[in-house]
């Protein structure tokens, strides 16, 4: 359009072209906007889209690690196998339930890992499972590599068709060995129960009977049927009396079982004794959930005669024996010591406040206590011996074969002791003591009667000096008894309080005359007593566990004086140490010896050990070793007091030892007495067989050291050269 036609248009249509065109603008400019605005909505749904997107990505990714965890970590093992039964897959628990690593056993046939028998039964399971399409469970026992079997269950599915065909089955397995064991253990519980003997009956906690076995219906005449769900009341014969059967309950609740005779009725109406035993079960949280009684029929000859028998000489409440048991054995016991001359000891106890103790805690605990106190007493005697309850709180122990007090004495330690610790009875502690007289025989009776009251006499005597004591009744025997106490309880002291000393006994070389070793020999001068012999001492040491502290101080001594003389310029000899068999079994005598020396700055050749022969008859390997070693120091052996014990000369042979030292007893007998001739020449040729020197103690005459040196013993030691001496006197003798 020209600008001439525009002018050719009225003002009024100009205008309205002109309105016309803004408001075509207006709407072009609405248009753009709005379709801005959508695009803005659709983007931000769009981003929101691609959010969620994520999400849910992330989301499947997780659930998809939580199977894998699931599948894996399942209680149960899983697995997939195709049609010829080969692994395609397994979570974790199947790997670990066979004992396998996992990526092995990928492609391997299941069956492989099954005990041979159940293989044809597992082919079974899989056709089943994949030809008849059944979803199939049974049981197989698994072999592991450990040769072990664990019982697993198997649950097969099909799963995944191809065309007709089933293409695997998923398998799960459980490990039930232990409901297996547990269905056994049932099993077994339940066969014993229908064979056993004895009457059984179970209830609640309420009381109705819940089973019964048959040896229950063979003995009172009621099935199964007849009972279940009953009281045991219907039992009851009416003999016991309200209070017995309180009495029951309550001994029931207090210790959780009671036991006796009680008389009840069969089904026939016939009243029979029966020797009955309650016991009560509790669950985990401590609660009553059955009561258990088991009971035989003693109502038959064989059984009354044995119920009678354990009546007539047992006590019921301990299992002891009774009075009427111990006098027969007492009797039995007596002819047999008379016989053979042997002696006897008997023990009366009598438990200190017994009777307090009944009257403050009541009856029952009593009870309990002599138990506790039979069952101590009983550890406290030797096998073969006896422990009698005579009624009350008195108990008897006899003790055969007793060769010296010594036996008696230490019993009766051991049972003072042994009841010394305290005891604990349902939350009381209690302490006791008890008072024993101790009685022997044949020196304090030669009857039964008069051994049992003398015992007894003692007994109050032991009451009568204060409880927990014994005392025998012959009062020199007391004395013993004192002495040993006195002595027992000085040595303790006596290395501290420095009373022990050594003395030194020359040895004489038979051929040349010189001087050339001492046997150190200990003494103990007790503040009181005076000086004690080392045979009266020695064995106390022994028996209280000192002589491993005395064995130790006499090496040192004896080193350390052996070392002192050769630094004063002495001509060097050797020195030889008493070491007792006991001492031997402490743990490391190479140790202690080779300490000794050390300390001492001695050299080894100059020490000597006499061992006794009674090292030779215990423990063979381990003394063998220890003297070897010992012997590697340089250090010389002897067995001392030889002929006296009773090592063979095979044994001997074994052992590292140097000399002989021929005992004393066949030294001092030699002058006229062929038998100790005998054996000296002969314990002489021996040694020279083995290659061992000989060295004769006891030396008190001329005539013994001529004997001796003519049939070609070395050394001699004894009073005819000089007796033991102090370290002074002794290297007077060196010079
Ligand atoms: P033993 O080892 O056989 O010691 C020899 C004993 O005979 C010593 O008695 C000694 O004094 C004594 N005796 C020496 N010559 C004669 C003599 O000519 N005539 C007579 N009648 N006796 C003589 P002792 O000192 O009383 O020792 C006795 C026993 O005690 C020793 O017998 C030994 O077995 C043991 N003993 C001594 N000291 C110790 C020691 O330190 N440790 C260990 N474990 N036992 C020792
Ligand atoms: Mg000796
Ligand atoms: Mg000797």
């Amino acid at each position: 359009m020209s600008g001439n036609h525009f002018e050719a248009m009225s003002k009024q249509a100009l205008t309205e072209l002109l309105e016309r065109l803004q408001s075509k603008q207006q709407k072009e400019a609405d248009a753009k906007e709005r379709i801005l605005h959508e695009l803005r909505v659709h983007q931000v749904e769009l981003e929101m889209q691609n959010r969620e997107l994520r999400e849910v990505q992330e989301r499947l990714e997780e659930s998809r690690d939580r199977y894998a965890d699931l599948y894996d970590f399942a209680p149960l093992g899983y697995f997939t196998f195709d049609r010829n039964g080969l692994i395609l897959a397994v979570n974790l628990t199947g790997a670990i339930l066979l004992g396998r690593d996992r990526s092995r056993m990928i492609g391997l046939p299941f069956i492989n890992f099954l005990t041979r028998r159940d293989r044809p039964a597992f082919l079974k399971h899989l056709h089943n499972c994949l030809h008849e399409n059944l979803q199939t469970s049974a049981e197989f026992s698994l072999s592991l590599p450990t040769g072990k079997t664990v019982e697993v269950e198997l649950t097969s599915t099909p799963s995944g068709h191809a065309g007709e065909q089933l293409e695997f089955c998923r398998t799960a397995m459980t490990d039930i060995s232990e409901r297996k064991s547990a269905e056994q253990k049932l099993r077994l519980a339940a066969k014993v129960l229908e064979n056993t003997q004895e009457g059984v009956l179970v209830t609640d906690a309420q009381k109705h009977i819940l089973a019964v076995n048959p040896a229950f219906t063979k003995v009172t005449g009621y099935s199964a049927e007849d009972v279940i769900g009953k009281s045991p009341d219907i039992l009851q014969s009416g003999i016991q009396d309200a209070a017995f059967y309180q009495q029951m309950w309550k001994s029931l609740k207090q210790t959780g079982h009671w036991q006796g005779e009680i008389w009840n009725r069969r089904k026939s109406h016939d009243i029979y004794p029966e020797w009955l035993n309650i016991s009560l079960i509790k669950n985990a949280a401590g609660e009553i959930e059955h009561y258990v009684g088991i009971f035989s029929d003693i109502s038959s000859q064989e059984n009354m005669k044995k119920h009678l028998h354990e009546m007539a000489y047992y006590d019921s409440l301990t299992g002891l024996p009774n009075r009427n048991l111990l006098m027969e054995r007492l009797r039995h016991e007596l002819l047999q010591a008379k016989r053979s001359g042997s002696m006897m000891a008997i023990l009366f106890l009598d438990i200190d406040r017994f009777k307090v103790i009944n009257d403050t805690l009541g009856h029952s605990m009593g009870d309990l206590l002599l138990k506790e106190v039979a069952s101590r007493l009983g550890k406290c005697i030797r096998e073969g011996d006896t422990l009698a309850r005579l009624g009350g709180d008195e108990f008897v122990a006899l003790l055969q074969d007793v060769n010296n007090e010594q036996v008696a004495i230490q019993a009766a330690g051991r049972m003072l002791e042994g009841l010394s610790l305290p005891l604990t009875l349902q939350e009381h502690e209690l302490f006791i003591t008890t008072s024993i007289g101790i009685c022997l025989y044949p020196m304090d009776g030669e009857d039964i009667d008069t051994l049992i009251r003398n015992a007894d006499a003692a007994m109050y005597r032991a009451k009568e000096s204060g409880r927990n004591n014994y005392q025998f009744y012959a009062a020199a025997m007391n004395e013993v008894a004192q002495q040993q106490f006195r002595l027992e309880s000085g040595l303790r002291r006596a290395i501290e309080r420095n009373e022990l000393f050594a003395l030194y006994q020359p040895q004489i070389d038979l051929e040349s005359g010189r001087l050339v070793g001492a046997e150190a020999l200990l003494r103990w001068r007790h503040p009181e007593l005076g000086l004690v012999s080392p045979k009266d001492f020695i064995p106390i040491a022994e028996d209280c566990g000192l002589i491993d502290q005395l064995g130790n101080w006499v090496l040192r001594t004896a080193c350390k004086q052996n070392k002192a003389w050769q630094d004063a310029g002495l001509p060097p000899i050797r020195v030889a140490v008493n070491i007792s068999s006991r001492q031997f079994k402490q743990k490391d005598l190479f140790l202690v010896v080779s300490e000794a020396l050390e300390e001492s700055g001695l050299a080894p050749q100059y020490l000597e050990l006499e061992l006794t022969e009674s090292i030779f008859m215990e423990e063979i390997h381990t003394a063998i070793s220890t003297l070897k070693r010992i012997k590697q120091l340089g250090v010389a052996l002897s067995i001392d007091d030889f002929g006296t014990g009773f090592s063979s000369l095979s044994r001997l042979r074994r052992f590292p030892i140097d000399t002989i030292k021929i005992d004393q007893s066949f030294v001092q007998e030699l002058m006229g007495d062929t038998d100790s001739e005998a054996v000296v020449k002969a314990i002489i040729a021996l040694a020279h067989n083995l290659k061992l020197n000989t060295i004769a103690e006891g030396v008190e005459t001329e005539g013994q050291r001529t004997f001796l040196q003519d049939n070609g013993c070395q050394l001699m030691q004894g009073y005819l050269y000089a007796r033991p001496l102090e370290p002074s006197q002794f290297s007077a003798l060196l010079i």
